[in-house]
């Protein structure tokens, strides 16, 4: 017989028929006659309840079966007369593949705070909560191929190892073979990296952006979609050193058009939540995060607000509230700032535009005043920024110059300066980060929860 996964058995049970299931038990209970065990086998936050007659057993093989081990079952789909379930299986025959020890199996039925299960992290998938996020991650990342395939985006593999460090957000992992108790040096003291592997500095990228848009001035329209790498010291609820990045990048787009793709990408991936995930959802909400799904639909029926930078910090210091970081122009936003424009100013998500140039990369296309680039950042309620994008400067001269400007080592650029040398386009693009998307659709409050192994400062467990 062919093992049937508990989703599609919930899903087109044909009662009377015979079948077999695999999975994990969630609990056991019954009586001195009878044994009703909840298997759960991870395709559906939904169990399978396998109802077995004592007689029909091993009197040990029953009690081995405990919260945690491993069982194969085969018997008969029946109509249930439980409440709780419309079906269970009478089960014929009963497989242990694996048994799990009730003193020591650390997932016991319930009330394990969340610190606590990012120390199992080899076990928590085995819970409700973390099954209904590991989906949801997934049908997520299927939504963003399929968005972008849907559009005529092609995915472009930029590197994860690379040898420019010019985008200069947040910290660098090097990547290295030498000898690290012995680094050779030069005569002037820097290090001596013509042994290394590379024959000079490399490192793990932090953005796919620059190579992304190569990949744009040629094939129109890309997306990245990978792991980026940022050795930032920030032990926030909302920064990973490894998190996962989708890069879109466009030619032929202004920052309108920018803005445009963004909004409708996010609202896309959110309705395809509510649309494939309402199981996982719905237990979410009950669970987790009461307001969740209401959240949901408030962002997919309204509009995001767009405003300039300089007009946001005017609502800021108008506001008269005490900030831990205090704010005037020229200032990067703190997560504070950008929860009160969303949370309780306009209680919507805004799109912050036309940033200080001095805050914001080189890259950025720079706004005739002088000051500004047109940047365009997204910031969401619970989470702050969640997306952060450019029109890029597509102007030899004016790329070179503020390359110049920053003291960032052209030489290195010289790839990326010669796009604007050779039929240069205007274009544009913006990198969302993966794991706050799947907080603000999960409403799991901490980004380490959203992630299957986090890497944070001091933690590379797993
Ligand atoms: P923040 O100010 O929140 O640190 P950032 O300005 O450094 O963000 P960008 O360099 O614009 O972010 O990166 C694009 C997107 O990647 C951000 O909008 C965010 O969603 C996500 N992101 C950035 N850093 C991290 C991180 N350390 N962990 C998880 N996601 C991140
Ligand atoms: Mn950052």
């Amino acid at each position: 017989m062919k093992r049937i996964k508990i989703k599609e058995l919930l899903a087109s049970p044909e009662i009377e028929s015979d079948v077999l299931v695999k999975g994990w038990v969630r609990t056991k209970r019954g009586n001195k006659n009878i044994a009703f065990i909840a298997l759960n086998d991870g395709s559906t936050i939904n169990n399978i309840q396998v109802v077995a007659d004592t007689a029909k057993f091993d009197e040990n093989l029953l009690k081995d079966i405990t919260t945690g081990s491993c069982l194969s079952v085969s018997g008969k789909l029946i109509e249930s007369q439980g409440q709780g379930q419309n079906i269970e299986i009478h089960a014929e025959s009963i497989e242990l593949y694996g048994k799990s020890d009730a003193e020591t199996y650390p997932l016991q039925k319930k009330g394990h705070s969340m610190e606590f299960l990012r120390e199992i992290a080899h076990l928590r998938p085995r819970t409700n909560t973390f099954g209904a996020v590991f989906r949801i991650r997934h049908a997520i990342a299927f939504a963003i191929h399929k968005y972008f395939n849907d559009k005529g985006f092609f995915y472009l593999h930029t590197p994860i190892i690379t040898g420019s460090n010019a985008e200069g957000a947040g910290e660098l992992f090097h990547v290295t073979t030498m000898d690290l108790a012995n680094i050779p040096h030069n005569k002037d003291g820097s290090v001596d990296f013509n042994n290394d592997f590379f024959g000079k500095p490399a490192n793990l990228t932090v953005s796919g952006q620059l190579e992304g848009e190569l990949g744009a001035l040629a094939l129109s329209d890309i997306y990245t979609f990978g792991p980026t790498f940022r050795a930032e010291n920030s032990n926030t609820p909302r920064h990973l050193a490894e998190f996962w990045m989708v890069e879109p990048e466009m030619a032929f787009y202004d920052n309108n058009d920018n803005m445009d793709l963004a909004e409708d990408f996010v609202k896309y991936l959110i309705r395809y939540a509510l649309e494939n995930c309402k199981d996982d959802l719905d237990f979410l909400n009950s669970i987790i995060d009461k307001g969740l799904l209401e959240r949901l639909n408030f962002v997919l029926g309204n509009e995001f607000i767009r405003m300039t930078y300089t007009d946001a910090i005017k609502i800021l210091i108008d506001s008269g509230k005490k900030w831990e970081y205090p704010i005037s122009w020229g200032k990067d936003l703190q997560a504070e700032h950008e929860r009160y424009l969303v949370e309780e100013h306009f209680k919507k998500p805004v799109i912050l535009t036309d940033y200080p140039k001095d805050i914001k990369a080189f890259y950025m296309k720079q706004n005739d005043d002088g000051k500004t680039v047109r940047a365009m950042d997204v910031l969401f309620p619970g989470i702050g920024e969640i997306i952060g994008g450019s029109q890029r400067e597509e102007n030899y001269d004016a790329l070179l110059s503020r390359i110049k400007e920053l003291n960032l080592p052209e030489k290195d650029l010289w790839w990326y300066l010669e796009t604007r040398k050779f039929g240069t386009a205007p274009h544009s693009g913006f990198g969302l980060g993966f794991e706050r998307m799947i907080i603000f659709i999960t409403g799991i409050p901490n980004i380490r929860d959203v992630i299957p192994f986090p890497r944070t400062p001091k933690n590379a467990e797993f």
